[in-house]
C-alpha cells in the first residue's frame, strides 16, 4: 500500500521512522554480526537500481502478507515496536483477521543474544501441529543487524515446519520483493522435503493432470482464464506462488513448468529451476501478448502443433474485444505491482498512446520480452523507478490519465489531470485474455471524460491554501508568523557552521 506520505530514500528505512542509522551503516553492521551470506543473496536476488529505495511502504509488509494469506501458517515478527505496530496495523487494515505474534527486545536481549532465546521460546510454544503446518519467523532490521540467527533455529518442531527470514528494508528494496524471500524459503523447504521422501498430496490433485504454476499475486478470474487458454495444450492451471498452503508447494513444484507472471520473484524461480522446472516470462495479455506467450508455454510443456494452434483460436476472440473496447487516450503508467509492463502493453493494443511505464522493481529476464515490446512500441520503461521520475514523465507526457501510485494521484489531481491509483483500479481487474481485452477500455473512457470534473475541481479550489500553507481553522489562507522563515534559516546555517567547526 502506498498511503503513507512520500520517504525520504535516503533514511535507512526509506524515512519510516523506524531506525536512525545510514542504510549502508545497517547493512555494514549486518555483515560484521555475522549475516554476509544474507546480504549477498539478497543483493544478488533483489539488486538496487538508479533508484536505492522506491517510496513505498516497509518491505516486511509483503512478506508477512503472505505469510497470514497461507492456512495454518504462523507469523511471528522480530523487530522495534514501532514497525511491529506500523506493520500488524497495515495487516489489519488489509483484512488479516490472523494474529501476527512478536518477540520484543530491548538494548540487554539485543546485545546479550537473549533475543535469540525468546524468539526459540516463542517459536516452540507456537509450534501446536494441531494448529499449524509451519511458523514464519521474521527478523525486521534491527534484529537483521545484530545478526539475530534465525538459521540456528530448529528445522521443525513436532512436525510443523520452521521457516525463519531475514526482511531488512536496507536489504529489500521493495515489499513487492519481500514477498519472493518468504516464497522462495518455503519452496526451498518444500522441495528438499520433496527430495528426502514422500510429502503431502496436494489439496484438489488430480492424477496425471499436466499443470502450469503461475508465480505472481493475480487477480481471482485470471487464473481461470489463463487456465481456459491453456487447456487445449492439456495444462491446467497449478497451485499458484505465493501458495495459500503448505501443500501447495508440492504441486507448484510438481508443474511442468512455472509461468514468472509477476517478473520479480527471483528466489522462487531459483527453486523451480533447482526442482527441474523451466520458468517462462510475460504473461498473456492482448493478442499479440498472448500469442507469444501461448508460444512458449507450448516449448516448454511439449504441446504439439495441433496443441498450439487449438490454442491460438483465443487469439481471434481477443482482437475482437480489442476493437470493440479501443483505448483512445494518452496514459502514463507507475506502480510497484509487478505488472505495469504488461498493463501498458494491454493499453497500448487497444490503442492507447502509453509513453512512459515505470515499474518501482528491477529488470529481470522474464519482463525482458515485455520490456522490448515496449520500446519497439514508443514506451520508455523505467526500472527500479522513483517517484520523482514517476512524476516528471507524467508531467513531460501530460498524459489523458495517469496510472500510478497515491502521491503520484495526489499530483495529478492537484494539476487536474484524470488519475487512477494502479492497485485499487488496476490490479483489481482482470488483466490476461478475453476478459483482460475488455476490462481496460470502460475505466479508462470513465476517468477520461471526467476531465473536465477535475478542472471544475482545480479552479473550485483556487486561492485555497496547499502544501504548507493548507489547514484547518484558518479563515484565509495559513500564513506563516512574520520573520519565521527568515529565522530558521539563519538558524540551520549557524547549525551548519557549529557542525562544520566540529569537522575541522
Ligand atoms: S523494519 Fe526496517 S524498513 Fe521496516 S519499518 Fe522498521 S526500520 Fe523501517
Amino acid at each position: 500500500m502506498d498511503t503513507l506520505p512520500p520517504r525520504d530514500p535516503a533514511a535507512p528505512d526509506g524515512g519510516s521512522g523506524g531506525l536512525c542509522a545510514s542504510r549502508e551503516t545497517m547493512a555494514d553492521a549486518a555483515r560484521a554480526a555475522g549475516k554476509s551470506e544474507v546480504m549477498d543473496r539478497l543483493m544478488a536476488d533483489y539488486p538496487r537500481g538508479p533508484h536505492d529505495q522506491p517510496q513505498s511502504m516497509c518491505p516486511a509488509f509483503g512478506s508477512l502478507r503472505v505469510g497470514l494469506r497461507m492456512r495454518r501458517v504462523a507469523t511471528i515478527l522480530s523487530g522495534s515496536a514501532c514497525c511491529v505496530y506500523g506493520l500488524t496495523f497495515t495487516s489489519h487494515f488489509y483484512g488479516a483477521r490472523r494474529s501476527v505474534g512478536y518477540v520484543p527486545f530491548n538494548s540487554e536481549t539485543l546485545v546479550t543474544g537473549k533475543l535469540f532465546e525468546d524468539i526459540r521460546d516463542a517459536v516452540i510454544a507456537t509450534a501446536d501441529p494441531k494448529d499449524y503446518d509451519a511458523v514464519v519467523i521474521t527478523n525486521l532490521c534491527v534484529p537483521t543487524a545484530s545478526g539475530v540467527p534465525l538459521d540456528l533455529l530448529p528445522k521443525e518442531i513436532n512436525g510443523v515446519r520452521i521457516v525463519g527470514i531475514d526482511v531488512p528494508g536496507f536489504g529489500v528494496p521493495t515489499h513487492a520483493e519481500a514477498k519472493d524471500v518468504l516464497s522462495g524459503a518455503m519452496l526451498r523447504y518444500a522441495r528438499l522435503e520433496a527430495e528426502a521422501g514422500p510429502v503431502a498430496r496436494p489439496r484438489n490433485h488430480v492424477e496425471d493432470r499436466r499443470t502450469l504454476a503461475v508465480i505472481g499475486e493475480l487477480f481471482p478470474a485470471d487464473p481461470v482464464g489463463i487456465g481456459a487458454m491453456i487447456a487445449p495444450m492439456g495444462l491446467d492451471v497449478g497451485p499458484q506462488v505465493p501458495c495459500r498452503e503448505w501443500r501447495d508447494l508440492y504441486g507448484a513444484l510438481d508443474s511442468v513448468a512455472a509461468a514468472a507472471i509477476h517478473p520479480f520473484y527471483t528466489a522462487s524461480v531459483r527453486e523451480f529451476r533447482a526442482a527441474g522446472r523451466p520458468v517462462i516470462g510475460s504473461g498473456p495479455v492482448g493478442a499479440e501478448g498472448t500469442d507469444a506467450w501461448l508460444d512458449a508455454v507450448a516449448k516448454v510443456s511439449g504441446a504439439t502443433e495441433a496443441q498450439r494452434q487449438a490454442a491460438r483460436a483465443i487469439l481471434d476472440p481477443i482482437r475482437a474485444l480489442l476493437a470493440a473496447n479501443p483505448v483512445k487516450a494518452r496514459v502514463t503508467v507507475s506502480g510497484y505491482e509487478g505488472s505495469e509492463l504488461l498493463v501498458a502493453r494491454l493499453l497500448i493494443e487497444a490503442g492507447a498512446e502509453v509513453p512512459y511505464c515505470g515499474t518501482a522493481l528491477p529488470r529481470t529476464e522474464w519482463s525482458e520480452a515485455d520490456r522490448a515490446w515496449l520500446a519497439a512500441h514508443g514506451c520508455h520503461v523505467q526500472y527500479r523507478a522513483a517517484l520523482e521520475q514517476d512524476l516528471a514523465a507524467m508531467k513531460e507526457a501530460r498524459p489523458d490519465l495517469a496510472l500510478g501510485t497515491t502521491p503520484l494521484v495526489q499530483k495529478a489531481k492537484e494539476m487536474g489531470w484524470p488519475a487512477l491509483y494502479f492497485t485499487n483500479m488496476v490490479s483489481a481487474r482482470p488483466l490476461f485474455g478475453p476478459a483482460g481485452a475488455a476490462s481496460m477500455a470502460a475505466i479508462v473512457a470513465a476517468q477520461t471524460g471526467g476531465r473536465e470534473r477535475f478542472s471544475r475541481m482545480v479552479s473550485f479550489f483556487d486561492g485555497v491554501g496547499t502544501a504548507d500553507r493548507a489547514g484547518y481553522g484558518f479563515r484565509g489562507v495559513p500564513q506563516d508568523p512574520p520573520g519565521f522563515r527568515d529565522r530558521m534559516r539563519k538558524l540551520r546555517a549557524a547549525q551548519a557552521k557549529a557542525e562544520e567547526a566540529v569537522g575541522t
